[in-house]
C-alpha cells in the first residue's frame, strides 16, 4: 500500500511567501520521494486495542508493526537525492545497505543507538535523525490514518496519539481549545490550553510577532522549549500544516536568538 501524500499547490503558496519558495520545494520533493515507495499493508487495530492503549496513555504505535524493508528503501532514495541536488553539503557517503534495526531505533528514540548508527554511517546524529524522519513519515501517517478514529477525547497526554512524538506547531481555536500538530506523521490532537507539552508546567510566556500577526511564540519558563501558536482569534492561518511550519522558519530564527528552542523537530527535519 501506499499513504496518500499531502497535497497543496507549492506555486502558490511559493508565490505567497517567496523568501521561503525554497523551503517548501524542497519539501515538496523530499514528500514526492518518500510517498513514491509502498509498503505491507497495515491492519487496523481493534476498538478494545486502541481504547486500553489510549486510557493508558500509550501511544498507538506500541501495537504497530511497520514494514522496514520500505523504510530502508525510502531512506537510501532520500540519500541519493540529497547528495545529488547539494554535493558540497550533503556529503555523506551512500551506504550499500541501510542498517538494520535503524527504523526501529529511529521509532523508539533510541539515542545511543542512533549515536552508534550515525558513527557507523559518518553522518552527524542530527542528520540521520532528520533523513529517518522524513522517511518514516509515510508509514506513520497512513497508520495515523487507518486509526484516525482513536483521535478522541480518551486522549489526554501531551505526545501524538499515534507516534508518540512532541508537538511542532499549536493552534488555539476560537473556542479556547488547543490542537497540538506532529512533525512525524502530521496528524493533530486536542491538549490542554496552558501546560507545556514537554514539561507539564502550567503557565506559558506569549510572545506576539510583529512580522506576523495572530502567531505566538508560547514559551516555558521551567524548560525554555517553544511552540509556535497560531491563535483563531486573528482568523485562519495563513496556509495549512504541515507547511505553515515552512513558511514560519523566521519566527523559530528570532526565538532561537531570545535563548529559546523549539520542543521538536520541523516538519522538515531541523
Ligand atoms: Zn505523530
Ligand atoms: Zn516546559
Amino acid at each position: 500500500m501506499k499513504a496518500k501524500k499531502p497535497c497543496i499547490s507549492i506555486k502558490s503558496l511559493a508565490k505567497k511567501f517567496p523568501e521561503s519558495a525554497q523551503r517548501l520545494e524542497l519539501f515538496d520533493s523530499i514528500l514526492k520521494t518518500a510517498y513514491s515507495v509502498g509498503f505491507k499493508h497495515q491492519d487496523k487495530l481493534s476498538p478494545e486495542t486502541v481504547r486500553s492503549l489510549l486510557q493508558a496513555g500509550t501511544p498507538l504505535l506500541d501495537t504497530a508493526s511497520f514494514d522496514e524493508n520500505a523504510f530502508a528503501g525510502v531512506f537510501s532514495r532520500l540519500l541519493k537525492q540529497f547528495h545529488k541536488n547539494n554535493p558540497e553539503e550533503f556529503s555523506t557517503v551512500i551506504p550499500a545497505n541501510v542498517p538494520q534495526g535503524l527504523f526501529t531505533a529511529h521509532l523508539d528514540a533510541d539515542a545511543d543507538k542512533m549515536t552508534d548508527f550515525s558513527e557507523a554511517l559518518s553522518m552527524s546524529t542530527a542528520t540521520l535523525v532528520s533523513c529517518c524522519q522524513q522517511a518514516a513519515r509515510p508509514q506513520l501517517d497512513a497508520f495515523a490514518q487507518i486509526n484516525s478514529e482513536a483521535n478522541t477525547g480518551l486522549w489526554s497526554e501531551s505526545c501524538c496519539p499515534f507516534c508518540g512524538a512532541l508537538p511542532a506547531m499549536a493552534l488555539v481555536e476560537s473556542s479556547g481549545a488547543r490542537r497540538l500538530f506532529c512533525p512525524n506523521c502530521l496528524s493533530d490532537y486536542r491538549f490542554s490550553r496552558h501546560y507545556c507539552p514537554a514539561c507539564g508546567h502550567g503557565g506559558l510566556n506569549v510572545l506576539q510577532m510583529d512580522a506576523w500577526p495572530g502567531l505566538l511564540i508560547e514559551s516555558c519558563p521551567e524548560c525554555r522549549l517553544y511552540l509556535k501558536t497560531w491563535s483563531s482569534g486573528d482568523g485562519e492561518p495563513p496556509c495549512p500544516f504541515p507547511w505553515f511550519d515552512i513558511v514560519t522558519y523566521a519566527v523559530d530564527e528570532a526565538a532561537e536568538l531570545q535563548g529559546l528552542k523549539r520542543m521538536s523537530l520541523s516538519v522538515m527535519g531541523v
